[in-house]
């Protein structure tokens, strides 16, 4: 856990990550305990879930792990009431649970679609609908959900990116549904973080990202929990239904590389 920026930003309040068994949902739980949160971690890997939680606890945070597979009603329905139970209220919500299919359009079945867009988009859905009136009851909260450079621009994967466009969309009905309910709503999109997803990337493709991204390098987990903490916390008491870019720049540079390969061109055109 990298200790930066250690304080009170989120005291008390009670945070349920999905997917924090791994990569950048445990980084947020860590985040999150070192301001002063106490955490529910819900997955559906028990195993990694739990010593996520015993982590958390040997620097002397308050964490409990509950079994949550995001795309299934009930069981956010027994998760919610569970951890109302353990800590007497919710006060934030970070749908961060997510997987990639990583296929080409031509190879992704119907299963695969369905798979992706189940976890990815349903999952933030069911997880907005059945957290609020928990938050509404704790006097208001936030949600933040993960979704991706993906959701603005096209990535290879059309499930993937399609679940984290949708997540934007679900982030923007949302914020305005819930407004009156005291709850802000807001999306995060990182680029690339070195987390267990990346390893399903073939070999090469961290250094064809690296190439691609102005910053050089892909975010640490921390860089982009440390936002997520930001819009959990009443430092962002004016922001709902926004968008939060953690990408090291690759959205910012659109056309750039093409427009540059041009300049040369004029260049070498002028020289010649
Ligand atoms: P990860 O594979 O390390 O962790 C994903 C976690 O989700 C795992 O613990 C897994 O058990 C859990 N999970 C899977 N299905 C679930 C279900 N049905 N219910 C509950 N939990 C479930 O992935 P990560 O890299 O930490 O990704 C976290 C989020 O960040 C995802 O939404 C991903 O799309 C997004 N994201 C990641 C990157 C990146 O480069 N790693 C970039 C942009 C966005």
């Amino acid at each position: 856990m990298e200790r930066v920026n250690g304080g009170d930003r989120l005291a008390n309040k009670v945070i349920l990550v999905t997917g924090a068994a791994s990569g950048l949902g445990s980084e947020i739980a860590n985040q999150c305990v070192l301001q002063g949160a106490r955490i529910a971690i819900g997955d559906v890997n028990n195993d990694k879930g739990s010593q996520v939680v015993e982590k958390i606890r040997e620097i002397g945070g308050d964490a409990r792990y509950f079994h949550l597979d995001v795309t299934d009603e009930k069981s956010w329905q027994r998760a919610l009431s569970d951890i109302n139970g353990a800590f007497g209220g919710v006060h934030g919500l970070v749908n961060n649970a997510g997987i990639i299919a990583r296929k080409p359009f031509t190879e992704v079945s119907l299963d695969d679609w369905k798979r992706v867009l189940d976890i990815n988009l349903t999952g933030p859905f069911l997880g907005t609908k059945l957290t609020a009136p928990y938050l509404k009851g704790s006097g208001g909260g936030s949600i933040v959900n993960i979704s991706s450079t993906a959701g603005f621009s096209a990535h290879p994967d059309c499930a993937y990116s399609a679940s984290k466009w949708g997540v934007r969309g679900l982030t923007k009905s949302a914020a305005l549904n819930y407004s009156s309910w005291g709850i802000r709503i807001n999306s995060v999109h990182p680029a690339m973080i070195m987390t267990p997803l990346q390893l399903t990337a073939p070999p090469g493709y961290m250094e064809a990202s690296n190439a691609a991204i102005p910053l050089g390098r892909p975010a640490q987990a921390a860089e982009v929990a440390r936002i997520v903490v930001f819009l959990l916390s009443d430092e962002s008491s004016y922001m709902t239904g926004s968008e939060m870019v953690v990408d090291g720049g690759i959205l910012a540079a659109g056309t750039w590389n093409m427009r540059t390969q041009m300049q040369k061109v004029i260049a070498a055109g002028k020289s010649g």
